[in-house]
């Protein structure tokens, strides 16, 4: 057994303990494609040298085809939670009114951090089961005569829930009060894993990371920025330095960064915008669509809930699945973990122990799917969950095309 890094995993995913792949069935992070690992094994550059600009130029470059903007990116080594920050940091000042939509954990992270940044955000309650509602939205504005409110925050792909905001319907509602709030959208987990548009559905900041639909390892963050938010940028009065978008603009334009960036996962960021694009975003994201329509199908069979109540918020990254009152959600994902060495998301925080969620975003097919699936079923059938057996047969029914034939002879 080798001595470096990999002694310090847990047991269950160690190679050796556990034959074959772990399989890392989490909303994010995703499984990182071996292309991207072999891009990223490359010696380190220096940050600063001739070579470097090639790498950083391609990655803000192609940033942009991933958010389809024409606008800035701006690219930070830091976790989502940093984006966030840069997001609120760069465009508001102390005091300000923010409006934000709780459609669960994330939504209510942002929250608590806008807090904690000394804004004042206003939070529209939400039952988790549900994107934000544009109409709840369009309602706030209006009754802000006096445009107090600066900015409407909302979470694409609640991961928490698998609850889809659908974000054009929000632009719709603050341009139908006449209200100037800047829209900004977390895609932490739906950038290249569901359409996406920042230019064209007037987005002001949008708000991404590495790894989730990107494919990459955790510690790449970014920002898309609309015109009117780096105008808003100019008398933002909150303070910022490391993420400061000003200190970037510059050496950016060059294709360089005005600190140490994350070379080695610029270089799989590279790789992985190179693979998207030879997939066909649209056929990135019909493939998300179809495996979480097959995911759903497989859980319906098995009798139990999908948490999403809404056909319109179906999400094709992630299924968070309710498990019946009485029965413990994270007994199952134990389960699942030791006899399968397969890791499932937990619920968070007031759906703790209720609900599992199913990844299925990032580099995947069918036949992972499939395993995951199968492994779900196994699970569910050795911790003593209530279910009906079949679920996997509903989910390879769908994949072949097959559901409408076994509907008719049922
Ligand atoms: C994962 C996630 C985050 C948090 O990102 P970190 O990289 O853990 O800081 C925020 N929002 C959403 C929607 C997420 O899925």
């Amino acid at each position: 057994m080798s001595k470096g890094p990999g002694s310090q995993r847990p047991d269950s995913q160690r190679p050796g303990a556990a034959p074959g792949r772990h399989f890392l069935q989490i909303p994010g992070p995703t499984n990182v494609p071996d292309r991207v690992l072999r891009a990223m094994d490359y010696p380190t550059m220096d940050h600063r040298g001739p070579a470097f600009a090639d790498v950083g130029g391609r990655a803000l470059e192609g940033m942009k085809s991933i958010f389809k903007t024409a606008g800035r990116v701006v690219i930070y080594p830091a976790s989502g939670t940093g984006a966030w920050e840069a997001a609120l940091v760069n465009t508001l000042s102390p005091g300000d009114k923010v409006l934000m939509y709780e459609t669960g954990h994330f939504a209510s992270l942002w929250n608590k951090l806008a807090q904690r940044l000394g804004l004042e955000p206003e939070f529209i309650a939400g039952d988790w089961r549900h994107g934000a509602d544009p109409e709840a939205i369009e309602e706030r504005l209006r009754a802000d005569g006096g445009h107090a409110i600066k900015a409407v925050c909302v979470v694409h792909n609640e991961t928490s829930t698998g609850s889809v905001t659908q974000v054009p319907e929000i632009r719709r509602a603050i341009d139908a009060a006449g209200h100037p709030a800047l829209l900004m959208v977390d895609t932490i987990s739906s950038l290249a894993s569901l359409d996406y548009c920042h230019d064209e559905w007037g987005v002001d900041v949008t708000v991404a990371g590495s790894q989730k639909g990107l494919m990459l390892p955790p510690g790449l963050s970014f920002n898309a920025v609309s015109e009117k938010a780096l105008v808003a940028s100019q008398s933002a009065g909150l303070p910022r330095a490391y993420w400061s978008w000003d200190e970037m603009a510059e050496p950016n334009a060059t294709g360089y960064f005005p600190y140490t960036p994350a070379t080695n996962l610029l270089y799989g960021l590279v790789e992985a915008i190179d693979m998207l694009h030879e997939e066909g975003l649209d056929n990135v994201f019909a493939r998300h669509q179809r495996h979480g329509e097959a995911a759903r199908r497989a859980v319906r069979a098995w009798g139990l809930e999908v948490l999403c109540l809404e056909p319109r918020h179906y999400s094709g990254s992630l299924t968070a699945v309710l498990v019946p009152e009485g029965h413990s959600a994270d007994a199952f994902r134990k389960t699942t973990l030791e006899n399968f060495n397969m890791s499932l998301g937990n619920g968070l925080s007031k759906i703790a122990d209720k609900v599992f969620r199913i990844g299925h975003l990032g580099d995947f097919n069918d036949l992972m799917l499939m395993g995951t699936l199968s492994g779900v079923e196994m699970g569910l059938e050795l911790s003593g969950m209530p279910y009906r057996r079949g679920g996997v047969q509903a989910a390879l029914d769908y994949l072949c095309g097959k559901e409408q034939a076994s509907a008719s002879a049922a």
